[in-house]
């Protein structure tokens, strides 16, 4: 018997076996010993140059099907020692007789081997479905730390998806046999590590947790197949297993909420469905807010973290209407708090606005974005999403009853007035419209951020200025 040690990995398994098989060593005469996974790659048998061995002009070649090496790389990520025999035992009777080897699914070598592949896929789809990074933060800002324990040895093939999916994000998915770490710009492999060094719980569980309340379908619920697809053994470490069973009761109300609306289809389109927004017959502003946090009427919940409703006084004298949440507001829960909301802030003050007046909100209660590399871009809304979410805007307006309703920018201005208004010709004009009698038209606050140079920034800002100045005249 001839022991081959090697690191165990693809790579240097094929590498000894291809000389194993020069050697024409049969399956019984060979035992694979692995190194660990952390030893420097010290195989025992290399590939053969004319330097080393002198013999590569007699190297024979052995031609294998192709989906034997793919089947072979997944083979090897599989935890049980014994896959670098079985690989060689396939491996011999592919090169020695049996080239169509691989089609004998009944085949008991054959067989074994494909489902050996399927758990290491299974496992690998585990690991995306059911790693949660909880938060992290230093003096250099924030960290990801996920803990996750994987059946087979996938913490590496498995990485590049993580980092495509978070990669504005800097993280580390511990692990006990091997731990990922992402810096925004390098990955890279450690040992494994205890559950010790996993933290506990933090903000940006709460913020999944509102995501999972917001992606969770009622309508479609199966309990047994959840259970399928969630095996209890990773409830451990998903938060949102604590919010399940009060969403599942809750479930049967929210269908009949879903079937009642169901007369109020706008469009369908490549399975997506396009609905008129259930709002509740209520006086109550609170509660139709408290309503829209569940509303899956239109595509654009899918991808966003929640719902951003309007805020301000319930009998505000203005209110103010953007396109659509962005970035920051999808994350803070709150209509225009990143930098637009901080200039529109601005240009309150300086049209002397009491902001505490003021009832700020959104065309679409939803973040529509698309990625770019690390960022999320913002991509407009379709008349389609306005038409969906338009009965909450509705709602807003019957239940503040603003004096003043000021349209910030195109999406807005076109939702009150229809798709022919131009704001560029009829901004800063006091107009009435069906769904307010008192409304003006200006551009949005990110339009100024967005000016080529100082000059055309202060000169837009002013404009704005006095578009708003209009607004609150209209509104004494
Ligand atoms: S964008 Fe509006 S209609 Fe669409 S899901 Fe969000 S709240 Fe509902």
């Amino acid at each position: 018997m001839i022991e081959i040690t090697f690191v165990p990995t693809f790579a240097h398994w094929q590498r000894a076996a291809r000389e194993a098989l020069q050697q024409e060593l049969a399956p019984e005469e060979i035992a694979w010993q692995e190194l660990s996974s952390h030893t420097p790659s010290l195989p025992i048998f290399e590939e053969s140059t004319d330097a080393s061995t002198g013999a590569s002009t007699s190297t024979k070649q052995f031609l294998v099907p192709k989906k034997f090496v793919e089947l072979a790389k997944q083979i090897a990520l599989h935890s049980d020692e014994q896959r670098w025999a079985l690989l060689y035992r396939i491996l011999w009777r592919l090169t020695h007789g049996e080239p169509k080897l691989l089609e004998i699914f009944v085949d008991a070598n054959v067989a074994l081997a494909h489902e050996m592949a399927k758990s290491v896929r299974h496992d690998i789809h585990k690991m995306r479905a059911f790693v949660r990074f909880r938060e992290i933060k230093n003096e250099d800002g924030s960290w990801f730390v996920a803990w996750f324990e994987p059946q087979h040895h996938i913490v590496e093939q498995n990485a590049q998806f993580f980092v495509d999916r978070f990669a504005s994000m800097r993280w580390s998915i511990l692990t006990p046999e091997r731990c990922a770490h992402w810096n925004g710009s390098e990955l890279s492999f450690t040992s494994g590590l205890d559950k010790s060094h996993a933290p506990k719980d933090d903000a940006i569980e709460g913020l999944w947790l509102t995501y999972y309340k917001n992606i969770f379908n009622p309508a479609r619920v199966k309990v047994h197949a959840m259970q399928a697809e969630m095996p209890k053994k990773y409830w451990k470490n998903l938060p949102e297993t604590a919010v399940i069973p009060a969403l599942l009761n809750e479930a049967p109300a929210r269908v009949e909420t879903m079937m009642k609306s169901s007369g109020d289809k706008i469009a369908q389109d490549n399975g997506d469905v396009w609905m008129r927004a259930p709002v509740p017959e209520t006086a109550s502003l609170s509660k139709v807010a408290a309503a829209s946090k569940s509303c899956t009427a239109c595509p654009l919940y899918k991808h966003a973290t929640q719902t951003v409703f309007g805020e301000g006084p319930k009998h505000a004298t203005v209110m103010m209407i953007g396109e659509q949440p962005g970035d920051y507001e999808d994350v803070a829960g709150k209509p225009f708090v990143g930098p637009a909301g901080k200039m529109l802030d601005r240009a309150l003050e300086e049209a002397e606005f009491d902001r505490a007046e003021v009832y700020v909100t959104n065309a679409v209660k939803h973040f529509k974005w698309e990625p770019r590399g690390k960022r999320r871009i913002h991509q407009k809304p379709s008349a389609r999403d306005i038409a969906a979410c338009r009965p909450w805007l509705e709602a807003e307006l019957r239940l503040v009853q603003p004096k003043v309703v000021v349209c910030l920018g195109s999406t807005a201005a076109q939702t009150v007035f229809g798709p022919a208004f131009r704001v560029t010709k009829q901004r800063g004009q006091l107009l009435e419209s069906p769904l307010a009698k008192r409304v003006v038209a200006t551009v949005h606050p990110s339009s100024l951020l967005r000016q080529p140079d100082e000059e055309s920034r202060e000169r837009e800002y002013k404009l704005f200025v006095n578009d708003l100045r209009v607004a609150l005249k209209a509104a004494r």
